[in-house]
């Protein structure tokens, strides 16, 4: 029998987004204490979540849930306008932990609706991002597709301007497909310089690839409503490679990975990279001889501005 392989990704715990909404709501409970009220899930990953709510933090969807003397932290993947006016007319204070990669998404958005330019906006319905970019178009200009047959269904009159967003979360070759399917469609359409979709989903999903080119089985840790994650699946299927998503590595079933001789394990962006570590020790040890295989991190230091609020907060 062939030794078992194991090959981790070349990306490796949380993405610069991620290390920065974590970063503040750690620095907001040092300065206000708890309950600390935070809109949406912070980041889209359950250890984190539930870390957070053991030490009293609040997750809420509704602002008229936090009471009028608290401060709110807004996730990751953006807000909508027209929850920010909610806070503001109840004297709410928010701190905002948006990514800036997806801030500029929603810059973009405001200038298109300022000119009037009907804006093709691609990602998945519900999910917090797309809400939050939605909102900053205005909703006679806003169009969302998720798949060829939306795209197929537009009546956009072909004399208007047409512009293209996307969340930043997408698979980079689907999206590339669609991209190319609205320019066959609209001609005209704009389609900026580089697609929205942010560095730290480029380089999750061609890591997956390269390593779909070694191994026969991948494992995604991720939580099963984080974008970025699932994609990692698609991406390994797309490429021939067996695989599938896990929240927590004691979910594991190992014995299905039985057949396997050569398991790839990646993460999406907002995994604590300690769950990277737990899944490869069960590994090791529920296959004793396994050979693992690290490759070096592709990503450069990254690192966003926190919000004045916290800067100066020390921890
Ligand atoms: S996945 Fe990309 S857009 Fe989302 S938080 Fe991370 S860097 Fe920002």
């Amino acid at each position: 029998m062939a030794t078992k392989e194991l090959h981790l990704a070349h990306t490796k715990g949380f993405c610069a987004g991620v290390v920065n909404a974590i970063d503040i709501v750690e620095r907001c409970l040092k300065k206000y204490g708890t309950p600390l009220y935070v809109r949406h899930a912070i980041v889209h990953n359950t250890s984190v979540i539930r870390d957070f709510e053991s030490r009293g933090v609040i997750f809420i969807e509704d602002i008229a849930d936090v009471p009028a003397d608290h401060v709110v932290v807004f996730s990751a993947h953006g807000t909508e306008p027209a929850v920010y006016k909610q806070a503001q007319e109840r004297h709410i204070q928010v701190i905002d932990a948006t990514c800036p990669l997806v801030t500029k998404v929603h810059r973009q958005a405001l200038r298109y609706t300022a000119r009037g330019v009907h804006v093709v906006l691609i990602g998945h319905r519900g999910h917090q991002e797309l809400i939050g970019t939605a909102g900053h178009i205005r909703p006679e200009l806003l169009h969302i597709v998720e798949d060829a047959a939306d795209i197929d269904a537009l009546t956009i009159p072909a004399s208007t301007e047409i512009a293209v967003l996307t969340q930043t979360t997408l698979s980079l070759d689907d999206t590339s497909g669609l991209i190319h399917q609205l320019q066959k469609k609209y001609p005209h359409i704009i389609t900026g310089k580089k697609e929205d979709i942010c560095y730290a989903t480029q380089n999750r999903q061609n890591a997956v690839k390269e390593l779909a080119k070694i191994c026969d089985m991948i494992i995604v840790i991720g939580s099963p409503n984080s974008s970025n994650s699932n994609r990692l699946v698609e991406t390994a299927k797309h490429s021939g490679t067996a695989s599938f998503i896990v929240d927590l590595p004691e979910d594991i079933d190992f014995k299905r990975l039985t057949p396997f001789d050569r398991i790839g394990v990646t993460s999406g962006a907002s995994v604590p990279h300690i769950l990277v570590d737990q899944l490869i020790t069960r590994l090791i040890q529920y296959f004793p001889g396994i050979n693992v295989f690290e490759y070096p991190s592709v990503e450069n230091d990254i690192a966003f501005p926190l919000p004045p609020a916290v800067r100066d907060v020390s921890l």
